[in-house]
């Protein structure tokens, strides 16, 4: 496994301020039951969940989520500090009635904008901890055609609260040409149904053509492919983190594989500032402009 999850090659939009203060940054995932959530963030940030770094057993170590969970791991890369909050969520799909299977988790977007408002608009406003989620990885399944009914309803109870980027989890059970075929149809559903996912920023037309190309492939990733694992096998002499089979290992981390790299970079390096801001300043101006409006009617 790379040594490095990335953050402290810091991006340029990045203030000197926030490197000597640290980062902090609270990811969330969410969708059916069983599509390898757990397993994804902790393959994302392995090197740090797991102190031990025991690799072998991480895998045991998981068991179902029945609850939302929080865990928040310190990373200090390079001397930069990032504050990474996990919030994992029940996965919906086992109960008989899954309406409303959204409910529980929409309430806790809610429940930590009202904690930010309330402190905002206390008397000690300087040392608020932020709780706000800023980032929602939404988990589709690789054997239904496309999006389900489930999957829609979710994600428009979601997409005004927070910022959806949507994944197509365990790739590694699809070819790379049902993988291609899969993320249009998924792209074309999105847009379909109205569901407003995260939009990367349109780059300056200033930006150098490399940076246009990778800002267009960032694009056409939607939904980033994953494959999560927290084994390490053998591939060609090298330990990678990645899942085996009689034909040959999945690597997690190599980019021919699956996207895991290109989210992990798109998270917490390239975008995870402009995730933030979209988070103060669109969602959670949402919310407060709401809470102002009902007080004062
Ligand atoms: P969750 O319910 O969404 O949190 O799913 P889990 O992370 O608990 O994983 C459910 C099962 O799927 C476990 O047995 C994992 O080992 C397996 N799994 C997780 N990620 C992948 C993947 O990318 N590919 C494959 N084939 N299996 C996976
Ligand atoms: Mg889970």
């Amino acid at each position: 496994p790379s040594e490095y999850v990335g953050f402290a090659t810091l991006p340029n939009q990045v203030h000197r301020k926030s490197v000597k203060k640290g980062f902090d940054f609270t990811l969330m995932v969410s969708g059916e039951s069983g599509l390898g959530k757990s397993t994804l963030v902790n393959s994302l940030f392995l090197t740090d969940l797991y102190k031990d770094r025991n690799l072998l057993n991480a895998e045991e170590r998981i068991t179902q989520t029945v609850e939302i969970t929080k865990h928040t791991v310190d990373i200090e890369e390079k001397g930069v500090k990032l504050k990474l909050t996990i919030v994992d969520t029940p996965g919906f799909g086992d109960a008989v009635n899954n309406t409303e299977c959204w409910k529980s988790v929409a309430d806790y977007i809610d429940q930590q904008f009202e904690q930010y408002f309330r402190d905002e608009s206390g008397l000690n406003r300087k040392n608020i901890q932020d709780n706000r989620v800023h980032c929602c990885l939404y988990f589709i399944s690789p054997f239904g055609h496309g999006l389900r009914p489930l999957d829609v309803e979710f994600m428009k109870a979601l997409h005004e609260k927070v910022n959806i980027v949507p994944v197509l989890a365990k790739a590694d059970t699809l070819t790379p040409a049902e993988v291609k075929k899969k993320k249009i149809k998924i792209r074309e559903e999105i847009e379909q149904y109205g569901i407003k996912i995260y939009q990367f920023p349109d780059c300056d037309s200033d930006e150098d053509e490399d940076f246009k190309q990778q800002d267009q492939e960032l694009k056409e990733s939607i939904p980033f492919a994953v494959i999560g694992s927290n084994t390490v096998v053998e591939a060609k002499g090298k330990r990678v983190r990645g899942r085996l089979y009689p034909w040959g290992i999945v690597e997690v981390e190599n980019p021919a594989h699956c996207d895991f790299v290109k989210l992990r970079n798109m998270l917490v390096r390239t975008h995870m500032q402009d995730l933030k801001d979209v988070t103060r300043e669109t969602h959670y101006e949402n919310y407060r402009a709401h809470c102002i409006q009902s007080m004062t009617r």
